[in-house]
């Protein structure tokens, strides 16, 4: 697989696949521009070597059909502020009108074309589709990390139909960072794993008992585990269905030689609200009709313990509800614990990052990732199929 380094762009149109899935206030004004950014040194290059850049990406969930409220105009717009440059947003990303614009562009110049799930084709990696979409391009990168575990036209299936295909920067590192902790870590390697669904963190608690030295389980998904050592959690979110599953993952991490640690004491409520009365207990003493909603005191202080000797930390989901004040400080505590260590610190994207934001904590992590579902697919021991295709297309080459 190719980095945009390596790839001769002098005049030729390069398709850039970037994943600009910002939140929108009901104004369409972007909250937050972060993935905006990171996108950034892949454009600059591009622009840099005299490539005509086309960038390509989604944004919500439009359902194949062409929804004004998303459209990527807000989003070409401010791409336009960073740069300092026009990036002319294009009615459509396939059609008549869309190829004889791109043909009329001069080297250093930049385009966006419009929200590609505006059609159904682009979610069912359509080939037809994936053709139409490449037809103006000479080099197609791929800097989407966000979108990475997806299995669609522009991401996929476009690869097919490009001649030269590589990665961008922000890929590149979200890709060597990830390798870093997961292959290749310092020890003391730390997982810390949190947010409400322990379906979807079981079997990357599998692939991390392989790997890492210790796994601090905090959030939601901690009660069913809790559940499953026999203690009773009041009505705390638990995933009965999984007990059995969550025991199991147990058992396998412990045969790993993997130390495990979970909350001691929990932040309760009766309703997970603001303005709720809460009080602070063992997990023993949750009462039937209260539920945890954030990792305590003691368990703040255990897992800062648990941490401190560190080298390597990956860390995945809210210690709890930390969008409600109340349930807020085991988050924030994790995050500046987590930031205090001398490890490397990788930071799965969503919520975590949020976080970790909101704790004015980033600028004090190593990486933090822009992808929460593709990190997650990583986590889980998982390949990627966008990269997955670059690699074929690259053996396909020879
Ligand atoms: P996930 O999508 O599985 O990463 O979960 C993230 C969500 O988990 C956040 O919206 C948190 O509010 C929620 N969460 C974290 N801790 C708890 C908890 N103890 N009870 C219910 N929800 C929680």
């Amino acid at each position: 697989m190719k980095f945009i380094g390596e790839i001769d762009l002098a005049n030729k149109t390069v398709y850039c696949r970037c994943d600009y899935n910002v939140p929108l206030d009901e104004n369409r004004n972007i909250i937050e521009d972060w993935r905006i950014r990171a996108s950034l040194p892949t454009i600059r290059h591009a622009l840099g070597k005299s490539a005509r850049v086309v960038v390509i990406s989604h944004l919500g969930r439009p359902k194949g059909n062409p929804v004004p409220e998303m459209s990527l105009a807000p989003v070409a717009r401010r791409l336009s502020e960073l740069l300092e440059k026009e990036v002319a947003l294009l009615p459509d990303c396939i059609g008549d009108e869309v190829r004889s614009s791109v043909k009329k562009m001069k080297p250093g110049e930049i385009v966006m074309l419009e929200n590609l799930r505006f059609h159904p084709e682009e979610t069912k990696n359509d080939d037809a589709f994936a053709r139409e979409l490449a037809a103006g391009a000479d080099v197609y990168i791929n800097d989407a990390f966000g979108n990475a575990h997806r299995s669609h036209a522009s991401n996929v299936g476009i690869v097919r139909h490009v001649a030269e295909c590589g990665i961008g920067y922000l890929m590149k590192s979200e890709l060597d960072y990830f390798e870093a902790a997961l292959e290749n870590p310092v020890r003391p390697f730390v997982a810390v794993l949190g947010g409400s669904k322990v379906s979807d963190k079981l079997e990357a608690i599998e692939n991390l008992s392989k790997r890492v030295d210790k796994l601090i389980i905090g959030g939601g998904m901690a009660f069913t585990f809790l559940k499953a050592s026999g203690f009773e959690v009041g009505c705390s979110l638990v995933e009965n269905n999984l007990i059995e599953a969550a025991q199991r993952g147990m058992d396998k991490a412990k045969e790993k030689g993997v130390k495990l640690y979970f909350p001691v004491d929990a932040v309760i409520a009766q309703k997970p609200a603001p303005g709720e009365a809460n009080m602070i207990v063992p997990v023993q003493e949750i009462p039937e009709d209260w539920m945890g909603l954030d990792i305590g005191p003691a368990s703040t202080r255990l897992f800062a313990e648990v941490l401190a000797d560190a080298k390597t930390v990956v860390w995945n989901g809210p210690m709890g509800v930390f969008e409600i004040d109340a349930f807020s400080r085991g988050t924030y505590a994790m995050a500046h614990a987590i930031a205090e260590t001398h490890a490397m610190t990788v930071i799965g994207g969503g919520d975590t990052d949020a976080a970790v934001q909101k704790a004015g904590e980033s600028e004090n992590m190593t990486f933090i990732s822009t992808g929460g579902g593709a990190f997650l697919w990583l986590m889980q021991g998982h390949k990627l199929p966008s990269i997955e295709a670059l690699e074929r297309h690259e053996s396909s080459r020879g």
